[in-house]
């Protein structure tokens, strides 16, 4: 197997991908690929039920709240939030912690008033911008935040709890790495392709009192309740993906829970930060301390052509995807649930070879 730290689609678990392997041809003795079933026959009922009954199992979902499969990727959840949440009269409040919000942002702009309530922009999002709770009215549509910053490397500790305004986060790039109350959110979103399975489906966990803003004017498959109605069996699911999600859940579920799963990341997040804590400046990490991420490790070296040998090497030495996102060059290693610690201490001991030898 690589050493894959690609940013997402990123490194899914070997077991699973061995089990998905099996049942490719001959799922559940049904003679048929997984991917071959009908999504209205019982044998894919069974695989679309459980994921759903395991994300609510391991996110400790509240019963007031609706779980759904959405295909478009988080970026359709950037036009479908506000069109099911934003009101005539109101105003939606962002936060922009990297070029994820920005692009969320964009996208309710097209749809209503929006209102930016912090931003680090000028800080070229080196960590997550405070903001006052005063400064966002109590009938503000929402309040919109994305939980991790793939980008930069940055990641939110403790959230936004204004009971008067809802929250809506994105969770793309960190659903699934720790624990978190559920009932802090109005509105989680999640593209699956890094932490929870395969691209092509988008996970949604809704409230379901926020059901009612949705115009019975807006298309069907821009409503949220469509899925809520129907167990997001309305249409056809991306069911080759929700199967590979199930799969992905019961891992983690093996692996103990999501505590667990937040220990092995510290753990592992912790071997990069200390690597480049004790460079003496070699490297240098973008985010602030206070702000890191445990998914995506964030760094550059003291200039464009050490970054490029550093990049350059690592390939050679079979570390694959790490370079920093196109928009902002550098170094980032995303080492989500997936990427197993021995990849890591491999990628730390390199990371201090390298050193040693320039
Ligand atoms: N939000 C975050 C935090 C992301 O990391 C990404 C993709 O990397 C997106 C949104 C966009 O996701 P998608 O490609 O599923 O539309």
């Amino acid at each position: 197997r690589a050493l894959n730290f690609n940013a997402g689609p990123a490194a899914l678990p070997e077991e699973v991908l061995k089990e998905a392997e099996k049942n490719l041809l001959n799922f559940s003795n049904t003679g048929m690929g997984i991917m071959e079933l009908s999504h209205r026959s019982k044998e894919y009922q069974a695989v679309h039920d459980q994921a759903i009954t395991l994300l609510r199992k391991l996110l400790a979902i509240p019963d007031d709240y609706e779980v759904l499969f959405i295909q478009g990727g988080a970026s359709l959840q950037f036009s479908m939030v506000p069109m099911n949440l934003l009101g005539k009269d109101q105003e939606a409040h962002y936060i922009l912690s990297g070029s994820w919000s920005e692009k969320a942002l964009k996208e309710a702009d097209k749809i209503g008033k929006t209102v930016i309530s912090a931003s680090s922009k000028d800080q070229k999002y080196r960590f997550i911008p405070a903001y006052n709770q005063n400064d966002i009215p109590d009938n503000a549509a929402y309040l919109h935040i994305t939980s991790n910053n793939t980008i930069y490397g940055t990641q939110w500790k403790t959230f936004p709890s204004n009971k008067k305004t809802p929250l809506v986060a994105d969770m793309s790039s960190d659903i699934l790495s720790r624990p978190l109350g559920v009932e802090q959110f109005d509105l989680i979103y999640a593209g699956a392709q890094k932490n929870l399975g395969p691209s092509g489906v988008t996970v949604v966990i809704i409230r379901k009192e926020l059901l009612q803003r949705s115009s019975e004017n807006l298309p069907a498959m821009l409503n949220y309740n469509t899925f809520a109605n129907n167990n997001s069996l309305y249409n056809t699911p991306p069911t080759l993906a929700i199967y590979l999600l199930s799969l992905v859940l019961e891992w983690a579920d093996k692996k103990g829970g999501l505590q667990q799963i937040e220990k092995a990341n510290e753990k592992k997040a912790k071997m990069l930060y200390d690597v480049i804590d004790e460079s003496e400046g070699f490297y240098i990490g973008h985010a602030h301390k206070d702000s890191r991420s445990l998914m995506n490790v964030t760094f550059n070296l003291q200039n464009e052509d050490l970054s490029r040998e550093f990049l350059h090497q690592a390939k050679e030495a079979g570390f694959v995807g790490l370079g920093g996102h196109r928009s902002i060059g550098g170094c980032r290693a995303s080492i989500y649930n997936a990427v197993p610690e021995q990849h890591v201490e491999k990628l730390a001991a390199f990371m201090k070879a390298f050193k040693n030898n320039s």
